[in-house]
């Protein structure tokens, strides 16, 4: 071809994509500041609250057309551009909404999705730290302040629907999403999964729990096969949900993966002999996006509600199979009821503020991201008491690695949005010593650069771990990823094959050491490391995750003691890998066994590098023997746990008092024990409180898959309180459960 034709095609084609990108994002970001009505006028809420959202949603119902019936099955068509182009150039996502069964003729608004959970991604929302940062705090009051600033911010930026309540356990913890979770363990996962639930849905926008059901290997969510027996499913991967659902749960989106042979959105067992018959949700089931489900009819048939984001087998697809009768009205209304039925109860709902958009990210609300971030950190090791470090004395502190400098608010998959600052490590540092000290930085690639960097530095702060790249969401967006290997994914997100840092990390991390000795690593990460190649050779270990726009300021209030760290890891680091169940990212299927975790720990007798519930602080604590109400209740009883702590080293700190129970007199496998309340409570040196725990007889029943039913055994129970899983740091008790 002449030169000439190929510079004039060339000059169409740039000139035609630019056009393409500038429509789509101007299409894009009208949705964006499209205010669809997410809400209901004042006289039209009056007048269905007078009726009744049972007696209303009958009442539509009776009125409403096929064609209008099924719009509420799907997300609305007129995504499919932003859909299609956002999702193969990844760059409109932040900035959309997307809608689903909106009907201005019935006057029934959509729902307006946002993804999360780390904020709001449909704006330059608040980014609080990830999901797993934040199960780190082992506090749930604050969750549920974290869900309300999401639940504001939602309704500020128009959205009335939050997909960011993710509660799939983290069975390894090579999961590339274990950041968006809440760690390896279902109590502690319920708990948080409410909180949020519970901060979000005040703000009358309906939150998503995610993804239903054991979805916790990345790189091969669309295709791997996941079996698990009956009791594993009820007792391990499903109690977290049970929680989330009896705190009122809106809604559930199911999970790509298959469980038992079937795809989860295909699955009438899961979504609803399970869901919906034996754990009593009322809401209804998305499917999780474009590769959710494959076959409308079948989905329909088991209990899928809408299909997200958009119409691709269901909605008005399904009009084939009602013509050809192979799909009755009922089948259909029985969804349809469930969508608007759910609405309609938040949209009778008086709202409990005005929300406009000077709300997103507000001072206040990055003031909670600081102290969320600052309430995650855990800090591993601490030799010789090196942290905190001084303000009034440091000369001179070195900030070494890439990640010191860079934005590292977690992946760059679904839950990702630009919010409006991030606050990066070093910065937060330097800010912190506000021109007191020299703070010098270097990456760490040039030896001599190295070297001069960290000469007579008072204190060096490397900071390793990974980014989007290393783990995550899995960036390569479609299905084809069946048949890969583990070099073809490389840097592309997705599962982590190896648990341990970087190697080229872990070597900066020795050869600092070395010129060094106080040096201290900061990891970011989004869910277990195994430190043992490097941590002998280092003074201080803190994990401080992908921690939010305010995480830089959050690590310096912690390196130079301004804030005592207290966060408490939500998972188990082992010392190697074979310590944990198999993980392979590419399965085509996997058995999801009874343990993992502490559990399996427990079971095997074998020691964690550092165990679930471990965390260090700058002070010291020491807590009484638990005090146990009664010495025996029935099953349909509680008892309450007394535990004094006190604070005795020399400053402020928080501590998280856990009480475990133990199954030891079980005629049955049970787990040696398992975490059944928390508490996490900040003391002034030398201060004591009486903290009171508690469990229900009820809430350590055990599955049996013969009877097909929970059943409480009447037997004496360990109660385990202390300050981790460690059988170290417990101290003992017991109770029994009689008949009656
Ligand atoms: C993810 C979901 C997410 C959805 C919409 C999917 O790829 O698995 O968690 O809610 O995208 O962003």
């Amino acid at each position: 071809m002449n030169k000439i034709l190929k510079f004039f095609l060339m000059t169409i084609l740039i000139i035609v994509s630019l056009v393409v990108i500038i429509v789509a994002s101007m299409f894009a970001y009208s949705l964006y500041d499209a205010d669809y009505s997410t809400r209901l006028t004042e006289n039209k809420r009056a007048e269905l609250v007078e009726m009744g959202v049972e007696n209303q949603t009958k009442h539509l119902m009776s009125t409403m057309t096929t064609k209008e019936k099924l719009n509420q099955l799907a997300g609305d068509v007129g995504q499919l551009l932003y859909v299609r182009l956002g999702i193969r150039f990844g760059m409109l996502k932040q900035y959309c909404i997307n809608y689903a069964g909106r009907d201005e003729k019935n006057e029934i608004p959509p729902m307006a999705f946002s993804d999360g959970p780390r904020g709001i991604t449909v704006g330059p929302s608040t980014n609080f730290p990830v999901a797993m940062a934040r199960a780190a705090t082992w506090d749930t009051e604050l969750e549920k302040r974290v869900g309300d600033v999401i639940g504001q911010e939602a309704r500020a930026q128009h959205a009335n629907y939050f997909g960011g309540v993710c509660i799939n356990l983290l069975r390894h913890p090579g999961w590339g999403r274990a950041q968006e979770s809440y760690g390896e363990d279902p109590w502690l996962m319920g708990k948080m999964g409410v909180a949020i639930t519970n901060g979000v849905q005040h703000h009358n926008v309906m939150a998503c729990a995610k993804h239903f059901a054991l979805n916790s290997i990345e790189d091969s969510r669309f295709y791997v096969d996941v079996k698990v027996d009956d009791r594993t499913l009820r007792e391990v991967y499903l109690p977290h949900y049970q929680m989330v659902i009896d705190a009122g749960v809106a809604s559930i989106m199911s999970a790509y993966n298959k469980v038992n042979g079937e795809y989860c959105g295909h699955s009438k067992w899961l979504l609803t002999d399970v869901l919906r018959d034996e754990m009593g949700f009322k809401g209804f089931v998305s499917s999780d996006w474009i590769w959710g489900i494959y076959d409308g009819q079948k989905a329909i048939k088991a209990g899928m509600d809408v299909e997200m984001p958009m119409e691709m087998h269901s909605g008005q697809k399904l009009k084939k199979y009602l013509d050809e009768g192979t799909l009755t009205t009922d089948d259909i209304d029985k969804c349809v009821k469930r969508v608007i039925e759910t609405k309609l109860n938040f949209l009778t709902k008086k709202d409990p503020m005005v929300y406009t958009k000077e709300l997103v990210a507000n001072d206040d609300h990055c003031k909670l991201a600081l102290e969320a971030a600052e309430k995650s950190m855990v800090l591993l090791k601490n030799e010789k008491q090196l942290l905190p470090l001084n303000k009034s004395t440091v000369k001179k502190i070195a900030v070494v690695g890439k990640l010191a400098v860079s934005e590292e608010t977690g992946d760059k998959g679904s839950s990702y949005f630009k919010p409006k600052y991030v606050v990066t490590p070093l910065e937060g540092i330097t800010n912190a010593l506000a021109g007191t000290a020299t703070v010098a930085y270097t990456e760490g690639t040039d030896p001599n650069e190295l070297a001069n960097t960290i000469k007579d530095a008072d204190a060096v702060i490397v900071v390793a771990g990974f980014g989007p790249k290393e783990e995550g969401e899995f960036l390569v967006n479609d299905k084809s990823t069946e048949g890969r290997t583990q070099a073809d994914v490389v840097g592309k997100g997705g599962d982590r094959f190896d648990l341990t840092l970087l190697p080229e990390d872990e070597e900066l991390i020795k050869t600092v050491s070395h010129l060094n000795s106080k040096t201290i690593v900061s990891i970011v990460a989004g869910s277990a490391v195994i430190c043992e190649n490097w941590k002998n050779d280092v003074s201080a270990i803190l994990m401080s995750w992908y921690s939010g726009m305010e995480g830089g300021n959050a690590l310096a209030n912690i390196l130079f003691g301004d804030v005592n760290p207290g966060g408490k890891l939500p998972f188990t680091i082992p010392v190697s890998a074979d310590q944990l169940p198999e993980f392979d990212p590419f399965a085509k299927e996997v058995t999801y066994d009874y343990y993992h975790g502490y559990t399996l720990f427990d079971k095997k007798e074998i020691q964690a590098a550092y165990p679930f519930g471990y965390g260090l602080s700058y002070a010291t604590f020491e807590t009484s023997d638990p005090l146990v109400d009664q010495s025996e209740i029935s099953e349909n009883g509680k008892v309450d746990v007394r535990v004094t702590i006190r604070n005795s080293g020399e400053v402020k700190g928080d501590e998280v008092v856990q009480l475990y129970i133990g199954f030891k007199n079980s005629a049955v496998d049970r787990p040696i024990k398992i975490l059944r309340d928390f508490k996490r409570v900040s003391l002034i040196a030398g201060e004591s409180k009486e903290i009171s725990l508690s469990v229900n007889a009820k809430d350590l029943a055990w599955y049996n898959p013969v009877s097909k039913k929970w059943e409480v055994e009447k037997m004496e129970y360990e109660v385990y309180t202390g300050t981790s899983s460690s059988f170290h740091d417990l101290k003992k008790s017991q109770f029994r459960i009689n008949e009656n």
